[in-house]
């Protein structure tokens, strides 16, 4: 095809394909670099309790930034990291870097760790869990593990041992964004979370139809607790979001309104004045 139309054919006929492959190996290429010279870094964004909106623990979020400078958002490094099989290790880095940071906070703060499903693949991620943490001496129960749907879907077996691992650990597992893939209630039954966190779209849907979304996030939260789950909100943004959620019995509050994504050193200072209202990050 390329000989018969000359040598530029796949740059004239498919220009984004061609840019996509070369972004993502740019991507790749970088985020090798940011391993090796330790350049990714970790931000923690505060949860809070929605009764005194005291900090109750932080989630750690990945940034990488290009050599441009200019921010990847993770939800294009991330796919990347897990095809490429580079999410192993960034993987175990987090993790790592989440409990030592989180080791300098007050005893009942957790952390909470995201997991792609390729971490599950090789099957030795409980015992990854449990060497990290021996080795930095923290305790299972402050940490917490958000997977997504995704993860339920493929392997089942495996993965459901891995979890149970995991739990039996003391370590606490969220379903995250829920209400964004299948929400299949199946699936929330067979592995017994002991979070939800309800995904930012229904407060987004919420700002244009307020009685509506307003009845389906109470819909979940009784749900989640029917269930036996604690319920936390994601992406709180305005006074608005706050005031509707108070009315419902939402266990933790999570989003810009109480706090973005923070440095470590500026979630530690935010744990001293134990008000989550400083920001920092890009987004
Ligand atoms: P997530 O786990 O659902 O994380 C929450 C995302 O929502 C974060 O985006 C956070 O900055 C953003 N967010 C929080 N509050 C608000 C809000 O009030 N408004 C808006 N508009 N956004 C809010 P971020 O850091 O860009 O991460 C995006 C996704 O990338 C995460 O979604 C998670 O799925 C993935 N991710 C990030 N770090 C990691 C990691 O270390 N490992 C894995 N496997 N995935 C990660
Ligand atoms: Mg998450
Ligand atoms: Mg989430
Ligand atoms: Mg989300």
């Amino acid at each position: 095809h390329a000989k018969a139309t000359g040598r530029n054919a796949m740059v004239e006929y498919f220009p984004e394909l061609d840019i996509a492959m070369l972004r993502r190996r740019e991507i790749e290429a970088r985020m090798r670099d940011a391993m090796r010279d330790q350049e990714f870094e970790t931000v923690f964004q505060p949860i809070t309790s929605p009764q005194n909106k005291k900090i109750v623990g932080f989630e750690a979020l990945l940034r990488l930034y290009g050599n441009d400078g200019a921010p990847i958002p993770p939800s294009e490094f991330i796919p990347i990291a897990e095809e490429s099989g580079m999410i192993e290790q960034i993987g175990a880095f987090i993790l790592r870097d989440a409990v030592l940071n989180a080791k300098a906070w007050p005893e009942d703060v957790f952390v909470s760790v995201n997991l792609s499903p390729a971490q599950f693949k090789r099957g030795d991620l409980v015992s990854l869990v449990a060497d990290t943490l021996q080795e930095l001496d923290f305790p299972a129960r402050r940490l917490e593990f958000e997977v997504t749907e995704g993860l339920l879907m493929a392997d089942e077996q495996r993965v459901s041992d891995q979890l149970v691992g995991l739990k039996q650990m003391g370590i606490s597992i969220a379903m995250d964004d829920f209400g964004t893939g299948y929400s299949s209630l199946g699936y929330l039954w067979k592995y017994s979370f002991d979070k939800l966190k309800i995904d930012r779209v229904f407060l987004e849907g919420f700002d244009f139809d307020k009685n509506r979304y307003g009845q389906i996030i109470e819909t979940i939260v009784t749900l989640g607790h029917k269930m036996g789950m604690k319920v936390t909100v994601e992406g709180i943004e305005t006074q608005g979001h706050q005031e509707m959620l108070d009315h419902l019995d939402c266990d933790q509050y999570q989003g810009f309104h109480f706090g973005k994504p923070m440095p470590a050193d500026q979630a530690l200072r935010a744990l001293a004045g134990m008000t989550a209202e400083s920001s920092s990050d890009t987004q």
